[in-house]
Order: structure tokens, then C-alpha cells, then sequence
């Protein structure tokens, strides 16, 4: 079972990659980066477990890949690792966000990293934090793509993009960039 936070099929290549997407937001980060607008997807305590069975369901003809994004993806490698091999089986493509760094994988880790087609890496740093990147919160960060379709895949940087979505019960929450901008919108944004 896969210890996640949201699942959501979105279209926005800018935060999550190409086409429509499966975008699963794991719970629990073990990397605990010092800024992190993440930290309600640290602790993996707070469970809402998902079969990957379940997840493939939702892998109609339409979408064209997952998104992995966290908390850390990689601290649930081995569920995680056996979603996307069954995925790629039906041509979906994989993008991994993660905090890791290659070098600091073995095993499974490194498993799922280089069955992912681009893998955006490396830890936040709020020093270098930027709004405007595509995929990366700071510049340290990197966007690394290797595989099949998206090889020759470039980023766009430039653009500030947030998803703003307001519930029935007047609650918001936010997917991107907090910004300062949208900090002033609302305090105690929901931000993934
Ligand atoms: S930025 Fe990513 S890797 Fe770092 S603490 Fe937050 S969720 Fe974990």
C-alpha cells in the first residue's frame, strides 16, 4: 500500500510534465528541508493507504503518465517502484520529484529513479529559492531527463504558476509556488 496525501489527474506541464497526468502526492519525507512549504507531508504517521491496483485504474487512455511528487517519492520505493513498472506497460511515462541526489541511492531507490523518465532532484534550499522555474522551487535544484519520449524534453523557465482551488465549504488550497503574492491571499494555504 502506498502512504499518500492527494491523488489528482491534472493537466500542467509547467508544475507536473507533459499531457494529462496522474499526480500522486506521497505522505511522509524523511529529508526534512529547512523552507519547505511541505511540511504537512513530512510525517509518516498520517496515513491514507492506497493499492496500487487502485492507482492503475485510474490510468485511462488519456492520461499519458504519473506524476510522483512529496514528500519524498523515494521513501516508498518498493510500492512505488511496482506502480510504475506495471504503468510503463501501458506506455505511461514516469516523472519523479524527489529530494534525493543520485549518489546517495542504492537498491530500490535507484530502481525507481531510472525508470523515470525525467527526475527533477536534489534538496530545497531556500536560499536559492526561485518562483519562476519550471519543476525546480531553488536553483540548486535539477531536472534530469533520460528516457524514451522525453529525452530530448526541455524546460521553460519563466512563469510564476499556482492553482488556486476553492472548495465547496469555502476552503482553499494551492498547488505551485507560494509566492508572496498569493501568501497575502490567504493565510494558512493548504500548498503542494
Ligand atoms: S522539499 Fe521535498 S524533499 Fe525537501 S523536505 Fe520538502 S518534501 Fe521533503
Amino acid at each position: 500500500m502506498i502512504n499518500y496525501y492527494e491523488t489528482a489527474i491534472l493537466e500542467n506541464e509547467h508544475l507536473y510534465g507533459p499531457g494529462k497526468r496522474l499526480i500522486i502526492w506521497v505522505q511522509g519525507c524523511s529529508l526534512r528541508c529547512d523552507g519547505c512549504v511541505n511540511e504537512h507531508l513530512w510525517s509518516f504517521d498520517i496515513r491514507k493507504n492506497i493499492a496500487v491496483g487502485a492507482l492503475m485504474e485510474m490510468l485511462d487512455d488519456s492520461i499519458e503518465g504519473i506524476t510522483l511528487h512529496g514528500g519524498e517519492p523515494l521513501d516508498q520505493s518498493e510500492e512505488l517502484f511496482e506502480l510504475c513498472k506495471r504503468a510503463k506497460k501501458y506506455n505511461k511515462t514516469i516523472i519523479l520529484f524527489t529530494g534525493y541526489k543520485k549518489v546517495e541511492l542504492e537498491a530500490v531507490k535507484l530502481k525507481l529513479w531510472n525508470l523515470a523518465d525525467i527526475v527533477v532532484c536534489g534538496r530545497f534550499e531556500k536560499e536559492k529559492v526561485r518562483y519562476n522555474l519550471q519543476f525546480k522551487g531553488s536553483t540548486n535544484q535539477r531536472v534530469i531527463t533520460h528516457k524514451g519520449q522525453y529525452k530530448k524534453y526541455r524546460c521553460h523557465n519563466g512563469k510564476q504558476v499556482a492553482l488556486l482551488d476553492v472548495e465547496k465549504n469555502g476552503a482553499i488550497s494551492v498547488k505551485g509556488f507560494l509566492t508572496e503574492d498569493i501568501k497575502k491571499i490567504y493565510n494558512g494555504l493548504v500548498v503542494m
